[in-house]
C-alpha cells in the first residue's frame, strides 16, 4: 500500500491556492462600478496563523497594492503590537477584505462599501485554503456581519471574550476610530492588552 507524501501534498496545496491567487488577480466580475478599475489586494498563504478579514482597499492601499499601506494600517499594526515586516509576512498574517478592490468615494467622503459580488464570489473558496488558521481578526462592520450575523460593532469588540478562541471582532482602525478611542478607556484597557496575548498565542 502507498503511503501519501506529506512535502508532496503541501506542495499541490500551495500550487492551488497560487493558482486561485492568479484567478482572482485577473477578477473583472465588477470592474464597470470601479472608479480605479480593478486591481484585487490579497495577500495569503498556507501558512498564515492570523487572518485580518477587513473591509476594502482605500486609494493608498490601491495605489502601493499592499493592503493597510496607510495611517489605518498604522493604527492597526500598534494595535497588534507587529512591525510591519510580520504583518507583511504572509507565512504569519493573512489579509483578505471583503471587497478586494477599492470601491469609491461616497459624497459625505468616506469610502463606499466593500463591492457585493466579492465575497460571495472568491471569500469561501480562498478561506477553504487557509489552512493553518488561529485567530481571524474581524475588522470593521462588514466581515463581522459577514462572519457572525448582523449586529453592533461596539458592542462586538467590548464583548470579544464571547468570540475567541476563533474570532476576535475590532472596530475598523480609521482615525474616527482614533477620535473614538478616547471616549472608550475601556478599548486600550482591555481589549488591546488581550488582542495582543491571542496574536503571541496565535504565532506560537
Ligand atoms: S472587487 Fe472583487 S469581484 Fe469586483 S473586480 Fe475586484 S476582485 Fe472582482
Amino acid at each position: 500500500m502507498k503511503t501519501a507524501d506529506p512535502q508532496a501534498s503541501s506542495s499541490t496545496s500551495r500550487e492551488a491556492l497560487d493558482a486561485l491567487v492568479a484567478r482572482v488577480r485577473e477578477c473583472r466580475i465588477c470592474a464597470p462600478e470601479l472608479p480605479l478599475g480593478p486591481k484585487p489586494l490579497i495577500h495569503v498563504s498556507q501558512k498564515a496563523r492570523i487572518l485580518i478579514a477587513s473591509q476594502a482597499p482605500g486609494t493608498i492601499a490601491h495605489e502601493s497594492g499592499k493592503s493597510f499601506y496607510d495611517p489605518s494600517g498604522k493604527r492597526l499594526r500598534g494595535w497588534m503590537n507587529l512591525s510591519e515586516d510580520d504583518f507583511y509576512n504572509t507565512s504569519k498574517v493573512a489579509i483578505l477584505p471583503m471587497g478586494l478592490c477599492y470601491p469609491g468615494r461616497l459624497p459625505n467622503g468616506g469610502d463606499n462599501p466593500p463591492r457585493p459580488e466579492c465575497a460571495p464570489a472568491w471569500r469561501d473558496e480562498v478561506l477553504s485554503h487557509l489552512t493553518s488558521l488561529r485567530l481571524i481578526l474581524l475588522v470593521g462592520s462588514y466581515s463581522q456581519n459577514y462572519t457572525l450575523g448582523r449586529g453592533s460593532v461596539g458592542e462586538r469588540v467590548r464583548e470579544f471574550r464571547r468570540y475567541l478562541p476563533r474570532y476576535f471582532p475590532l472596530p475598523h482602525p480609521s482615525w474616527r476610530t482614533g477620535v473614538w478611542e478616547k471616549r472608550a478607556p475601556w478599548f486600550q484597557g482591555e481589549v488591546i492588552p488581550a488582542l495582543r496575548e491571542e496574536i503571541c498565542k496565535a504565532l506560537a
